[in-house]
Parts: structure tokens; C-alpha cells; sequence
């Protein structure tokens, strides 16, 4: 593919606030963007050159889409594959159908680092309740129930005691396939994010550490309790995961630490939460990075300049902007019209000089 050009036009699947970012990131190199959302108020229309809101099965629209756009890249993992394969029919998209069919499935995504020889808390897949107990005699107490499709922030997810809960549990799912894993008793979490342009250049941001609240995360730090080797192998497993699947664009490898391991616990092929304090701490960020390895442009430098914590400000904790405002912090809104609690609604990051 031939770089796309300034006054050329990157199309995003998906209107939420990483689409929205990415627009923002986009306008700064000359780019524009087109965002595809089926939400009449997606966040990233108020800030992108054109917009399609049309659901992600209207194979017309997406043909009009694609035809308007010069490269396609997507948001959120849950694009039906459907969708990026008409698209695919007409221009190039980023990442891969491959990719995504592999990490919109938690069974074959485990399997998938599991071949490359990389760490993942132990997993049984489950598709009856015969499965559920026999996964629960190889796993063991405690353990996770996962749907094994479309769960994100904890939705579809269970801490699993007994044979029956996990029998339970399924069904609770809706019978859906799922995966049983090991709870992992981890020291504290970690990502990589990182990016990798169709030249197969990689670049990774410092591995901040992350702390959760209700299965969604609260804060991001760096940098983080990760020793320089830890970092270092995180790295490595990023770009191990990035090379084995050809990818083009920003990917987040969410990590465990534990006292002897860090454990592959799941790739987003997007740009990520625990990335956004790449805006203000590093000279290109991750949305940056992300539009121009999808624009096929060379990746810019990941170094951080700074030391940082960025805060999500997640339901009502937006609404005291005017104090955020005044923090000291580098505040962003998304534009959301509705505050629901659990909802991310905006986030702030805080820098101090470089210390590591
Ligand atoms: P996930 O949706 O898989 O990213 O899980 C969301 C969060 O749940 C993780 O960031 C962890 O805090 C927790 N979690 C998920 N799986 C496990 C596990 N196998 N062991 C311990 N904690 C887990």
C-alpha cells in the first residue's frame, strides 16, 4: 500500500472516545477522518471531518465508507468480521481480519500466545456443562469463568469456588462457550503498548502498571514496579505477539506480574485505556502512532519525557470539571451527552519530571 497523504482520509469504525482521539491525532498530521458509528451521538462525530452513522450490517453504507476513506482501521475488538471483510473488498484495513478474529475469541486468543511460547494463567475451554465440571477438576479453586466472546471491563466474567458454580455460571451465561482459567495471584498489572507500521518497524511505550476498580480501570502509571529486565521481556512479548501476526497498527498486551512471571492475560488490538497518558508524556503518542502505521507512514518516537499518572473519570466523577480543570492536570472530556455510573467519561494525567 502507498503511504496515505496529508489531505487523505483515515476511517474509523466505531465512535467512542478512542475514535475520537485518534481524529484529534489524525487532524494534527493533516489527516482526516470518517467515523462509522451506529450511536447518533458517538463522541468522535463532533470532531471528525465526515461521519456515517449507519448500523455495522448495512453493507451499502459500508461500501459508501470505504469508497470515501484511502484506509480503514477500527476501535473497539467487537467489529463483526463481517464488516471488515466488505470493507476489506475495497480498501486496505488495519488490523488485520485475522487478527481480529483471533482476539475476539478468548480461547483462541490464549491459544495463540500459548504457541508462541509465552505465559497465560492455565485455561480449559468450556461448551456444556460436562466441560464446565470436567474444566473445574483440571483447573481448580479459585478460578475465572469467562464468555469466551464480546466481554470487556468484567462484563461476562465470574470468580468460580466450585464444580457447581461453574456449571452454574455457564448456564447463568446463557450456555455460550466460555473459558475456565486460573486465578492468578498476581503482584499488581501491567500493559505494553505498542505499535508496529507495515514496514514491520516496532516501537513500545514504557509498560505502565494498572490498577482496577470493578474490573475497570481506575488509574495508569509510569513508571511502574516493573524492574528494567521486566520491562525489557515485556517488550518482548509485545513484539513477539505483533511480528507472529503481521500486524499494522497500535496493540495493548495486558499483563500479570507475578513474583516469578508475567503472564499474557489478553491482547487489545487497539490503542488502549492504559495508553492515553502517551498525549502528554511522550512526543508521539498512541493515537498518533496508530494513525500513522495505518497511513503507512513512518512510526514516531514512543520515549517518554516525564513520569506520569493518568486518572479515568469514570460517571460522575466528570462532573467537578471546573476542579479538574484547576488540578494541574492535562484534562480531557469526551463529549459524552449522558453520565451513567460505570460509564468513562473523561480522564486527566498528571506528569512530574522524568525519575526512571
Ligand atoms: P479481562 O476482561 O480478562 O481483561 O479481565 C479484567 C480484570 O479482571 C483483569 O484486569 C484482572 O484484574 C481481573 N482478572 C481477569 N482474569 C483474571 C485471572 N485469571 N486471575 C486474576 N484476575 C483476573
Amino acid at each position: 500500500m502507498n503511504a496515505v497523504p496529508p489531505g487523505g482520509t483515515i476511517g474509523i469504525l466505531g465512535g467512542g472516545q478512542l475514535g475520537r482521539m485518534l481524529a484529534l491525532a489524525a487532524a494534527r498530521l493533516g489527516l482526516k477522518t470518517h467515523i462509522y458509528s451506529p450511536e447518533t451521538d458517538a463522541p468522535a462525530f463532533q470532531v471528525s471531518s465526515a461521519r456515517t452513522c449507519a448500523s455495522f450490517d448495512d453493507k451499502s453504507a459500508l461500501e459508501a465508507f470505504a469508497a470515501a476513506c484511502d484506509a480503514v482501521t477500527f476501535e473497539f475488538e467487537n467489529v463483526p468480521t463481517r464488516t471488515v471483510d466488505i470493507i476489506s473488498a475495497s480498501r486496505p484495513v488495519f488490523p488485520s481480519a485475522a487478527t481480529l478474529a483471533i482476539t475476539q475469541d478468548r480461547l483462541q486468543e490464549k491459544g495463540f500466545v500459548a504457541k508462541l511460547d509465552l505465559g497465560t494463567a492455565p485455561f480449559w475451554n468450556i461448551e456444556s456443562s460436562y466441560d464446565a465440571r470436567n474444566a473445574f477438576a483440571n483447573i481448580g479453586a479459585p478460578s475465572v469463568l469467562k464468555t469466551r466472546r464480546m466481554g470487556y471491563d468484567g462484563k461476562g466474567q465470574m470468580k468460580i469456588s466450585a464444580a457447581e458454580d461453574a456449571v452454574r455460571g455457564f448456564k447463568d451465561f446463557g450456555s455460550v462457550p466460555c473459558i475456565l482459567e486460573g486465578f492468578v495471584d498476581f503482584a499488581f498489572e501491567a500493559s505494553v503498548v505498542a505499535a508496529r507500521g507495515i514496514d514491520g518497524a516496532f516501537a513500545a511505550y514504557d509498560p505502565p502498571e494498572n490498577v482496577h476498580r470493578d474490573h475497570i480501570l481506575r488509574r495508569s502509571i509510569v513508571p511502574s514496579r516493573l524492574t528494567e529486565a521486566q520491562a525489557d521481556e515485556a517488550k518482548a512479548i509485545a513484539k513477539k505477539i505483533a511480528d507472529a501476526l503481521d500486524y499494522v497498527g497500535v496493540l495493548a498486551v495486558e499483563l500479570f506480574v507475578t513474583k516469578d512471571a508475567l503472564l499474557v492475560n489478553e491482547i487489545a488490538p487497539r490503542v488502549h485505556n492504559s495508553g492515553h497518558w502517551t498525549i502528554e508524556a511522550c512526543v508521539v503518542s498512541q493515537f498518533e502512532q496508530h494513525i500513522r502505521a495505518v497511513a503507512g507512514w513512518p512510526l514516531g518516537d514512543p520515549a517518554r519525557h516525564s513520569d506520569a499518572v493518568m486518572d479515568n473519570l469514570i460517571g460522575a466523577e466528570a462532573d467537578d470539571w471546573r476542579g479538574l480543570a484547576a488540578g494541574g492536570g492535562g484534562l480531557h472530556l469526551y463529549g459524552k451527552s449522558e453520565s451513567r455510573p460505570g460509564r468513562k467519561m473523561g480522564h486527566v494525567t498528571y506528569l512530574r519530571p522524568k525519575s526512571a
